[in-house]
């Protein structure tokens, strides 16, 4: 059998993180002089592509930017860990996709996304990466770009039997069946799986009763729900008992992007290590995720291969 020349195909958002710190969340029409700001590459799409290829998975982005400067840093985050850029196209005259996110002291934050060149993607586009998408072992797609765009690309994947990860986030209700048929994994957080289910997910043995759901009533071939501190949940297949994967106790100082760290390094599991059972698998993941929410920042927080013990690599 030919071997891929990719391991991991991110077809999904880039969005310039905005990030200012204040002492509480404006009320309408209220300045606020704030502590701190910081600026980074970020996006559910890029953040997972990085996630993969910071611990050595070959990566590629299939994405729009602007002609901008934060176009131009994403290209050189991409290019410094691991990710072709081969098919990420410049939208002339739009902004990169940003996110202007405010953040208080108690931790709240609240997030207005632009998504700019991200809306340029097209299905053409996608259809032009096939050769790219065929010779990948595992497809990631998230609902930060456009559905159809990202229905194309689960489709191609299932066509050329090539693996895919489906993370619905930010969640929309009502999406069209193939988005949980299609994937050969539907990974959400407890927020998402609630808006999927309509049932409550707040405790393990809730976020069991929605992997059901999910599998038996809404046909997705698999499902993991991940649980903060309290690790995933994974069922199998159809029949199958869910399962709970816990994981290791860390002081947390920032968990954004946990959701991101553990499925690129799901992914990159999937590919670099095809012979681990999934429940080990999402064990790894679990611990690489803990991991990025002990250090600040979203890609910055992504472990290294270097910077893991030798039981995780
Ligand atoms: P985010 O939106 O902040 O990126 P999320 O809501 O999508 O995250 P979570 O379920 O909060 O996703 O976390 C994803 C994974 O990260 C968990 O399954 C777990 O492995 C790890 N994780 C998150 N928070 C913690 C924590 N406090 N301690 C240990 N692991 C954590």
């Amino acid at each position: 059998m030919a071997q891929s020349a990719l391991d991991v195909v991110v077809v999904g958002s880039c969005n310039t993180d905005f990030l200012s710190y204040a002492p509480h969340l404006p009320k309408e029409g209220e300045t606020l002089t704030g502590s701190k700001f910081e600026t980074g590459c970020g996006g559910k799409g890029a953040n997972q592509c990085v996630a993969a290829g910071k611990l050595g998975a070959k990566t590629a982005m299939i994405t729009k930017i602007g002609d901008d400067i934060f176009g131009l840093e994403f290209l050189k985050s991409f290019k410094a860990n691991n990710v072709k850029c081969d098919h990420i196209g410049v939208v002339k005259g739009v902004s990169t996709g940003v996110a202007a996110i405010s953040v208080a002291d108690n931790g709240a934050n609240c997030i207005i996304i632009v998504p700019g060149a991200n809306n340029s993607l097209t299905t053409e586009d996608v259809e032009a990466a096939e050769e790219t998408i065929k010779s990948s072992k595992v497809l990631v797609c998230q609902n930060e770009i456009s559905l159809d765009v990202t229905l194309a690309a689960l489709k191609l994947a299932r066509k050329q039997t090539v693996k895919c990860i489906f993370n619905p986030a930010p969640a929309q209700a009502g999406l069209h069946s193939d988005f949980f048929t299609i994937p050969d994994i539907f990974c959400v957080n407890e927020t998402e799986a609630e808006i999927m289910t309509g049932s409550v997910v707040n405790s393990v043995e809730s976020a069991i009763a929605a992997c059901k759901i999910l599998v038996e009533n809404k046909n997705c071939r698999s499902v993991v729900i991940t649980l903060g501190s309290n690790g995933c949940v994974y069922q199998a297949k159809k029949g199958d008992e869910p399962m709970h994967i816990g994981t290791d106790k860390v002081f947390a100082v920032d968990t954004t992007g946990a959701g991101d760290s553990f499925i690129g390094s799901l992914a990159f599991f999937m590919c670099k290590f095809p012979h681990l059972s999934m429940a080990e698998m999402l064990k790894r993941a679990n611990k690489i995720a803990a991991r990025s929410v002990t250090k600040r920042g979203t890609q910055v927080s992504f472990p290294t291969a270097s910077e893991l013990p030798a039981d995780l690599y």
